[in-house]
């Protein structure tokens, strides 16, 4: 792919090994305790930079910041005003989209066309929302005495957000959780992942920029045990928006109950592709190829359970494991490279414990299955995109998230068995259909339990479009109108007018 800008170049400016501070009531601030830890590249295991290693008692100094924030300045902007903000956000997130990109490719990986890519997702996402603060309303509900009491609602902000972010996509999951916090008059904490602090820090500066009064978006950088379990059980956070592993989101769920905060949870997912016997070959095997493949495999919508009729299962696993033979790994820094590494040494020992488990197991391994070597991946952890075909429901593979570029491909017969088999998982978070027959994508798109479903396609989102999962992918929906419902309260007033 060509771009118009050379990304080797723009990261050589970004980062040199140096401390960058995190952000906290609008001063750039170490950890109390004065303790770091190091932001490494995962494609070569370079330091990028070092953060503060924030604990308890600097997400107490950011909460405490961001509650006189909302009590106090950001009380006094008017809706429109907020709008303004965000929409000034969106305007320098347009001029600093190169260097957010690029910041993330370096932080977890993602190769910089896809990080650039995720444009519309997250600009689309601050004028989405930006709109959207002007359109926030209360009713006035005719049912009291007429004449003597008037009844209406009033939609109040919720107060401070604490917002806790996996590392796989840091700037997207930032916006899709500060947006809407903006967006209703909330104040945010935001806890990014140990394993990808730098980009919400880069985040915080155009915040600043933008007119975002002290105290409203908070940065913590930290680990999940120190600065996050605090921030999930913190008394005066009102609400918790958390994506991450399901794992994490039930000890976060608990946490919430210390004092009934709000929490929503978009979570880990084991997301069914079904592949009918219909379905446009040509057109399927590349899109549940890269349900997996893109970002190693490393996204919460992974298609990570290929169901395939059984008249096309070897034909269509044998072109899958074409494709993914003709993958180019490597830096995500190369435009021209479409699959990165994986986050860190124990994501890649993980996910070669699948691979193994598949192969013990007994599923047929067509493509890929080992670490990838070479002067190329040094100091990296990059695996080669691997398929197995003829994998049965019980197998290690089909049942659990593996987080990495591995496809199970597993035969069906009739599509009421592939529903059952489909929906037979702790998850629901997202789903593929393919098939040319209109009245099938409709049966399954209905029948099938997750938050999403895609026929023909995979992948899509966008800030219009409610995302978000059922059963132990989580609850809650993030984007769309009803997103901005989870932020705001809605108070009832009676007024004796006599
Ligand atoms: P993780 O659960 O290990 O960490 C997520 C965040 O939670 C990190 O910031 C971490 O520091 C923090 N954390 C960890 N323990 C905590 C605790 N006890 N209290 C408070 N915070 C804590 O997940 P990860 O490895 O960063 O991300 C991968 C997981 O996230 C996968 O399961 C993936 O499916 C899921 N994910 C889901 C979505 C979605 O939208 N549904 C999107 C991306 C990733």
């Amino acid at each position: 792919m060509t771009l118009n800008f050379d990304p080797r170049a723009k990261a050589a400016t970004l980062y040199h090994g140096e401390f960058r501070p995190m952000f906290i009531g609008g001063k750039w601030v170490a950890a109390q305790s004065g303790e770091e830890m190091q932001a490494l590249n995962p494609a070569t295991g370079e330091v990028l930079a070092t953060v503060p290693r924030g604990g308890a008692s600097d997400i107490d100094a950011a909460v405490a910041a961001a509650r006189a924030a909302f009590e106090g300045p950001w009380s006094k902007f008017s809706p429109y005003e907020r709008q303004c903000v965000l929409l000034r956000i969106a305007d320098l997130f347009e001029k600093h989209w190169e260097e957010l990109s690029v910041s993330d490719t370096l932080d977890m990986g993602l190769p910089i066309t896809r990080t650039l890519a995720n444009r519309r997702r997250v600009i689309g996402m601050l004028r989405f929302y930006g709109g959207m603060a002007t359109a926030l309303h209360g009713e006035a509900i005719d049912n009291s005495i007429p004449g003597e009491i008037v009844t209406f609602t009033r939609r109040e902000p919720v107060g401070v957000v604490g917002a806790i972010i996996p590392w796989n996509a840091p700037t997207a999951a930032s916006i899709w959780k500060i947006a809407p916090a903006l967006a209703t008059g909330c104040t945010v904490v935001l806890k990014p992942s140990e394993e990808a602090s730098l980009t919400p820090l880069l985040i915080a500066k155009l915040m600043q920029e933008a007119g975002v009064p002290d105290g409203v978006v908070n940065i913590v950088t930290g680990t999940g045990a120190e600065a996050g379990s605090r921030l999930a059980e913190h008394p005066d956070v009102n609400k918790i928006v958390f994506t991450g592993s399901t794992l994490t989101g039930q000890t976060i769920a608990r946490a919430g109950v210390t004092n009934l905060k709000r929490v929503s949870l978009e979570l880990g997912g084991k997301s069914p592709i079904i592949v009918c016997r219909d379905a446009d070959i040509d057109k399927a095997v590349p899109v549940a190829a890269m349900a997996v493949f893109v970002h190693s495999g490393q996204i919460c919508i992974a298609g990570s359970r290929l169901f395939v009729a059984r008249e096309i299962h070897d034909e269509f696993v044998r072109r899958v494991a074409e494709f993914a033979g003709k993958l180019r790994i490597g830096h995500g820094i190369e435009a021209e490279t479409e699959i990165g590494p994986l986050i860190n040494a124990r994501q890649a020992g993980k996910v070669e414990g699948y691979i193994k488990a598949g192969s013990d197991e007994g599923a047929k391994l067509v493509a890929g299955g080992s670490r990838l070597t070479g002067e190329l991946y040094d100091g990296g952890n990059f695996i080669a995109p691997t398929v197995f075909g003829a994998v049965s429901d019980k197998m290690t593979i089909a049942r659990e998230e593996i987080f990495g570029p591995v496809i199970p491909a597993l035969p069906f017969d009739t599509l009421d068995e592939v529903v059952a088999r489909a929906n037979a998982t702790p998850y629901g978070l997202a789903a593929g259909i393919f098939t040319t027959t209109l009245g099938t994508a409709h049966k399954l798109a209905r029948r099938v339990k997750a938050g999403s479903i895609w026929v023909n396609m995979y992948h899509a989102i966008d800030p219009a479009v409610p995302f978000g999962g059922m059963k132990m992918s989580g609850y809650g929906r993030e984007g769309g109108i009803e997103h901005l419902h989870e932020y705001l309260e809605t108070k009832a007033v009676w007024i004796q007018t006599d």
